[in-house]
C-alpha cells in the first residue's frame, strides 16, 4: 500500500511546487538527524524525504497521483513500473556512485554561475565588410542586480548559512538497498546544495542577484570581415545567475549581396558589357570600384570573356595588410540590329577582312547574306 505522502508533509493534494519545497524545509528543519538523532525522528525524516522525492518531481508526482507509489511498487515487484526511464533503484545508484549531480561533489557550490554567451546578427554593406565599420548595438541581457549587488538578498541582509546542512551544501542519508545499507551524500534539499539560504530575498531581482535590461554598447568591425565571421566581445554577454561573471557576445556577420560585385574570397569579380567596335579598337572606360570610379583600358582586340585585373582593388585582408584584387570580365556586344547603312559597311569590312558571308540555303547570287535574309523575311 502506498504511503499517505501529503499527510506526510501536511499538504493539500493540490499543492504548488513551491508549497511542497517549502513543507518539506521547515519538517526538514526539525527532524533532521544531526538535530534529532534519536531513530524514530531518522525514520520519520526519511519518510518525509521519500514523500518529497516523489512529489518535487512532476513526473513521479503525477504517477502516484494515479495511485502508484515509485518507491512501493519497486521494492515489491523489483521491476519498475513506468518503464525504461524510471527505475527508483537506478537512481539510488546513480547517487551512490556519483553519476547524478551533487553526490560527486564535495562542499556547496557557488550561487554565482557563469552567464551564458549571446550571438547577433549583423548586417553590413560589402564596403563595410571591406574597409570595416561601426556600430551601436541595442542589446537585451542581464546585468548585476544594482539593490542587491548581485548577492540575491534583500538590502542589509545576506545569506545565511543553511540550517540543514549546516553550510556544507549537502546531507547525508542512510537507505537500504540490496547491497546493504549505504549512506549516501546528497545535494541539500534546504538549500539546493549552496550552503546558504536567501531568508530575505532580494525584492528586485527576487533572489537571482541579476535583472534584465536593455543596454547599448558600440562595436568596432574590423576590415575584411565577410558573410559569416564571428567576432568575439569577452565579457559582453549576459551576467550569470547570482551575479555570476558574463558571458561572451558573438556578433556575425551578414554581408549583404552586392548589385554590381561579386565577392570570391578578397577578390570581387564584375562583368562589363563593351560594343563591338570598341573591343575591336580599343577604349578608355570607367568602372565602379570599392573606392569610386576607375578608368581601365580596353586594349583594341579586346575578347569577349576576357578579364581586367585591377591589382589591390578587392576587400582590405582580414588580420593583414592588403588587398584583393577586382576582376572586370569583359562580355563584347554583338550588334542586335542594323541599318541599311551600318550592314553595307559591315560588308565592306568584311570583303576587306577576306571573310566569306557564311553559306545559306537561299541560292547562290550576287546578293549578301543579310540582303538575302531580309529579302526571305519581306517574303520576295
Ligand atoms: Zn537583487
Ligand atoms: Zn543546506
Amino acid at each position: 500500500m502506498a504511503a499517505d505522502y501529503y499527510g506526510l508533509l501536511k499538504i493539500r493534494r493540490d499543492a504548488t511546487q513551491d508549497e511542497v519545497k517549502r513543507a518539506y524545509r521547515r519538517l526538514a528543519r526539525e527532524l533532521h538527524p544531526d538535530v534529532n538523532p534519536d531513530p524514530e525522528t531518522q525514520e520519520r525524516f526519511k519518510e518525509i524525504t521519500q514523500a518529497y522525492e516523489v512529489l518535487s518531481d512532476p513526473e513521479k508526482r503525477r504517477m502516484y497521483d494515479m495511485g502508484v507509489d515509485p518507491f512501493a511498487s519497486s521494492a515489491a515487484a523489483g521491476a519498475s513500473p513506468f518503464g525504461q526511464g524510471f527505475n527508483p533503484l537506478n537512481d539510488l545508484l546513480d547517487q551512490f556512485f556519483g553519476a547524478a549531480g551533487g553526490a560527486a561533489t564535495r562542499g556547496p557550490r557557488s550561487r554565482a554561475q557563469r552567464g551564458r554567451n549571446a550571438t547577433i546578427r549583423i548586417e553590413l554593406e560589402l564596403s563595410e565588410c571591406s574597409f570595416g565599420a561601426t556600430r551601436e548595438l541595442t542589446v537585451d541581457t542581464a546585468v548585476v542586480c544594482p539593490t542587491c549587488s548581485g548577492e540575491g538578498t534583500a538590502p542589509g541582509t545576506h545569506p545565511q548559512t543553511c540550517d540543514i546542512c549546516g553550510g556544507r551544501g549537502e546531507v547525508s542519508q542512510v537507505t537500504r538497498s540490496f547491497i546493504g545499507q549505504v549512506m549516501m551524500a546528497r545535494v541539500c534539499p534546504g538549500c539546493g546544495g549552496f550552503g546558504t539560504v536567501l531568508v530575505r530575498p532580494c525584492p528586485e531581482c527576487d533572489g537571482d542577484g541579476r535583472v534584465r535590461t536593455r543596454r547599448t554598447i558600440k562595436v568596432r568591425i574590423p576590415a575584411g570581415v565577410e558573410d559569416g565571421t564571428h567576432i568575439q566581445l569577452a565579457g559582453e554577454g549576459e551576467v550569470g545567475p547570482g551575479g555570476g561573471p558574463p558571458g561572451d557576445l558573438f556578433l556575425e556577420i551578414v554581408q549583404r549581396p552586392h548589385e554590381i560585385f561579386e565577392r570570391q574570397g578578397d577578390d570581387l569579380h564584375c562583368t562589363v558589357t563593351i560594343p563591338m567596335v570598341a573591343a575591336a579598337l580599343g577604349a578608355t572606360l570607367s568602372v565602379e570600384s570599392l573606392d569610386g570610379p576607375a578608368d581601365i583600358d580596353i586594349r583594341p582586340g579586346t575578347q569577349s570573356g576576357q578579364a581586367i585585373p585591377l591589382y589591390g582593388q578587392g576587400v582590405k585582408h582580414l588580420n593583414g595588410n592588403g588587398r584583393g584584387d577586382l576582376v572586370i570580365h569583359v562580355t563584347v556586344e554583338t550588334p542586335a540590329k542594323i541599318d541599311v547603312e551600318q550592314e553595307k559597311l559591315l560588308r565592306e569590312l568584311a570583303k576587306l577582312r577576306g571573310e566569306e558571308a557564311p553559306p545559306g540555303r537561299f541560292a547562290p547570287g550576287q546578293q549578301g547574306f543579310f540582303s538575302r535574309l531580309r529579302d526571305a523575311f519581306n517574303g520576295r
